[in-house]
């Protein structure tokens, strides 16, 4: 797949906005259109125009592929119906016999995906702290083809070393899979830093308005992006034509917003971190976390993402994520509305009584790109 109206050179604006979204050559209507059909008129028997049926290809997804593949700094991008979709296609690059190592902290839906779904088709898995490289390294064996990592992490917020990962793995002839969904490449391009593959979940930054489900899979190789091909043929998990332009909509104000949802972050950081109530703040971007060195090392910011800690325990949590009047209450996370929610009891609960249990008095934010002062209220009338 060329990478069509795209300039390496561009900046990552101009991309969002111009990168597989040029007017459509038969009418000029500047907004790629939807193209909505599931199969396409033949010149001749077998000559078909660059699309013979919509699962295999269709141009608003072709659209959507070219963009986000372009914003990764990726030769090759692939389109999904999910993020778990995404991750569903990708992890079928393994083989019966194969080990896979995740993060011990993992999006809940991989650790799923892993553990209950893939291991009945013959792969194992370890997980493993990807922040400790000791760890890493017990953690393969003379199986391990595949090391996915998610960074930052989610809830604590940690960041892992995706150049230390990738050597580590590239070591080991292992693919380095990097979830990318909470620094969007706005903030982080994990192709640039070593990964073999780069997967969103498009639901969040990417898409931006709570509006669509949508997955992404970028990379480098051509080998990799054949064989990523024909499973997104072969197993069929594609976007719909809306869906995807849904996408690239969203996609154009990708660092509008990123900038917008980075600079509320820190003013909230800092109003959090005075607060007489918080214990503790977790944020990639605060001096004060454990894997600061690295994020400032290979982030460009930190994100719309915030979580902290009360003093008053798990009532006083619940108490505070049900008083907010414009945070909504609610789980994902990643577009222009703020939410609040509490991990253990929401997003987290199948964690319970596990080694990874989130502490019951920690709240997450997903800080939107409302007018600041209105949600440091909002956050001071729920606290007080
Ligand atoms: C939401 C999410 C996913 C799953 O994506 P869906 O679009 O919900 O299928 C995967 N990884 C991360 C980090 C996520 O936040």
């Amino acid at each position: 797949m060329a990478a069509e109206n795209n300039n390496p050179e561009w900046g990552f604006g101009t991309k969002a906005v111009h990168a597989g979204q040029r007017p459509d050559p038969v009418t000029g209507a500047v907004t790629v259109p939807v193209y909505q059909t599931s199969t396409y008129q033949q010149d001749a028997v077998g000559e078909d125009r660059g699309y013979e049926y919509s699962r295999t290809g269709n141009p608003t997804r072709s659209a959507l592929e070219l963009s986000v593949a372009a914003l990764e700094g990726a030769e090759f991008g692939r389109a999904f119906a999910s993020g778990m979709a995404a991750e569903d296609t990708i992890l079928r690059l393994l083989a019966p016999g194969d080990h896979v190592i995740m993060g011990n902290d993992a999006y809940g839906g991989t650790f799923r995906l892993i553990s209950k779904v893939f291991t009945r088709f013959g792969i194992s898995y370890s997980s493993a702290n990807l922040s400790d490289p000791n760890e890493v390294k017990a953690a393969f064996t003379d199986k391990t083809r595949m090391v996915w990592a998610e960074t930052p992490t989610n809830p604590l917020l940690s960041v892992v070393d995706i150049g230390l990962l990738a050597t580590l793995s590239h070591e080991k002839k292992a693919l380095l899979v990097v979830d990318n969904t909470f620094a969007t490449p706005y903030l982080q391009k994990p192709l640039s830093l070593g990964a073999d593959i780069v997967i969103h979940s498009a639901t969040k930054y990417l898409g931006g308005h709570s509006d669509v489900v949508g997955g992404f899979a970028a990379t480098n190789s051509l080998e990799i992006d054949q064989e990523l091909a024909f499973l997104q043929n072969a197993v069929g998990a594609v976007p719909a034509p809306w869906d995807c332009y849904l996408l690239l909509r969203g996609i154009k104000t990708l660092g509008v917003r990123m900038d917008r949802h980075c600079d509320n972050a820190e003013k909230i950081v800092e109003f959090l971190s005075s607060h007489s109530k918080v214990k503790e703040v977790l944020y990639p971007g605060l001096s004060t976390h454990p894997t600061f060195s690295i994020a400032e090392k290979q982030m460009e910011r930190y994100g719309g993402m915030i979580s902290f800690i009360v003093n008053g325990g798990k009532e006083q949590a619940r108490d505070i994520a049900q008083g907010t009047k414009i945070f909504t209450l609610a789980e994902s996370l990643g577009a222009v509305e703020s939410l609040i929610e509490i991990p253990a009891a929401m997003t987290h609960l199948s964690t319970e009584g596990s080694p990874l249990e989130v502490d019951k008095s920690l709240i997450r934010l997903s800080v939107g790109i409302e007018t600041v002062d209105d949600l440091i209220n909002d956050l001071d009338q729920a606290m007080s």
